[in-house]
């Protein structure tokens, strides 16, 4: 696993950290602050603890109040098990997404739905309903900075989730990516593979036309 600060790539990115892991994972971003927020969690994998890689960026074990999910799949919600056994916290999911957590034994689950905003650490983000890799699938937008949280929905370099998984719709992929396609982005936080910073806005347009060729 390797610990990413993402300042050093975006000085307006701060207190966000980049977690990667080993195997088929996803990656896991730490928001830094008084409570620490974690999007998506990895596959669980003993390899990809995720508390000794918290001890590591904050130098001590801090209080994680809430994760949120890109959506349901289990390399992105594996490791729920282990922050659910030291923490109590929220764990956040688009709404078409509960039922597949609910049998989980998961006590503080909370929907989002399109609109809604959340804060982590510093900054406030809205909640972009982009289904096509998965019902619920969802992008967050930080409207000041411009960063997108873009889960498996969008890849750098014209790439973009897969939508041939179980409750995949290319069309509803297609419709995804040609809302992202309208807003401004300097910065792609994917939920697999490293961040980009130079002409988003380009790379976006390219998953956009790249997958409707598909068809
Ligand atoms: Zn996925």
């Amino acid at each position: 696993m390797a610990i990413i600060n993402l300042e050093n790539y975006n000085a307006s990115l701060k207190d966000i950290y980049l977690i990667t892991g080993q195997g088929v994972t996803s990656n896991i971003y730490v928001f830094g602050g008084e409570t620490i927020t974690i999007v998506d969690s990895g596959n669980g994998a003993e390899e990809n603890r995720i508390i000794p890689q918290l001890k590591e960026i904050f130098s001590k074990i801090p209080n994680v109040s809430k994760t949120i999910l890109t959506h349901f799949h289990f390399d992105h919600i594996g490791g729920l098990d282990e922050l659910m056994e030291s923490y109590v916290l929220d764990i956040i999911i688009h709404k078409e997404e509960v039922p597949f957590l609910r049998d989980m034994n998961i006590k503080r689950l909370k929907e989002i739905n399109a609109g809604d905003k959340i804060v982590m650490g510093e900054y406030l983000f809205d909640v972009i309903h982009t289904p096509g890799h998965s019902p619920g699938s969802v992008c967050l937008y930080e409207k000041k900075t411009k960063f997108l949280i873009s889960g498996d929905t969008v890849f750098p370099n014209g790439s973009f989730g897969r939508y041939d998984f179980p409750f995949g719709n290319h069309k509803a992929l297609l419709q995804s990516l040609k809302r992202l396609t309208e807003i401004d982005v300097k910065a792609m936080l994917p939920g697999h593979g490293l961040p980009t910073f130079s002409k988003v806005n380009q790379q976006i347009k390219l998953s956009f036309m790249a997958a409707k060729s598909y068809f």
